[in-house]
């Protein structure tokens, strides 16, 4: 059978001079579906796509996972899955006629009692961010939140990890999200680290949960207060002169204190904030 050799097709319901059903299929049954991807799910859609129904064109009968992967998004945005306003898993098999409505994480719903796909609800998050998201990663510290960084391990041992700690991958590169070894996993949307860190507190909703200066963030061990005298040695004279008080990474070891640079830090989690109200 060569039935899905031109297949999937996807196109907007109701365009006009969108194509057909391929023919000279040899006779290979064709199916329709409908799509609707809902808010941050257009995101990973072509323009044409975006916030309309999708009319997506199959033969034999795609797991929704593979669907769904098929048009382009990540398995891991999404959260739940209506076929028929009811609630499936990601390994229902599509049929010709459904009218599919798919929603990111965290989207807020009223559709009565719905199946969420993640085992278990994001209440504290951990992250893992891939090599090119250092900055976030320690932005991302400072607001309080445990976050590995890697840049030395491949896409199957970040993945690895990711599961094994219960940590959400936090990346750039979509492809790594579909992976399927990935449950939990968000496509970071912006360039700009400060903006990363606005639309991570954002989307995980975590607002409430920023408490900065817990976390080292050179390690991401935590930050815990230390006497005086034990590290009286490694503290520049002048500033053991005028204050008492010291922090210390349980990881690495560094050393914090109320200096200027925490008060850098300090504007610098404001700044994140302020972003957030407007
Ligand atoms: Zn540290």
């Amino acid at each position: 059978m060569q039935c899905s050799s031109r297949l999937p097709l996807a196109v907007p319901l109701g365009h006009d001079g969108a194509p057909g059903p391929p023919g000279g299929t040899g006779g290979c049954p064709l199916s329709q579906a409908t799509f609707r991807f809902y808010s941050e799910l257009n995101d990973f859609l072509p323009i044409e796509l975006r916030g309309v129904e999708v009319r997506y064109t199959f033969a034999q009968r795609p797991t929704i996972k593979d669907a769904i992967e098929g048009l382009g998004i990540p398995h891991v945005e999404v959260e739940v899955i209506l076929i028929h306003g009811r609630s499936v898993d990601f390994t229902a098999h599509l049929r010709d006629g459904d009218r599919v409505s798919v929603y990111p994480m965290f989207e807020s719903l009223d559709v009565g009692e719905v199946l969420r796909l993640r085992p278990s609800p994001l209440r504290n998050p951990r992250f893992l961010a891939d090599a090119h998201l250092r900055k976030l990663a320690r932005l991302l510290r400072l607001l309080g939140f445990d976050t590995l960084y890697d840049n030395r391990s491949n896409d199957r041992r970040l993945v690895e990890i990711a599961e094994a700690e219960s940590r959400i991958i936090l990346t750039r590169d979509r492809q790594l999200l579909k992976h399927g070894g990935v449950s939990r996993g968000y496509w970071v949307r912006s360039v700009d680290s400060m903006l990363q860190a606005r639309e991570i507190l954002r989307r995980f909703d975590l607002r409430e949960r920023v408490a900065p200066f817990r976390r080292c963030t050179t390690c991401n061990g935590v930050i815990r207060p230390v006497d005086k005298a034990d590290v009286l040695e490694r503290i520049p004279p002048k500033t053991a002169a005028w204050l008492d008080e010291y922090f210390a990474c349980s990881s690495c070891g560094k050393l914090y204190w109320h200096g200027t640079h925490a008060e850098r830090l300090k504007q610098r989690v404001a700044q994140i904030l302020a972003s957030e109200d407007g």
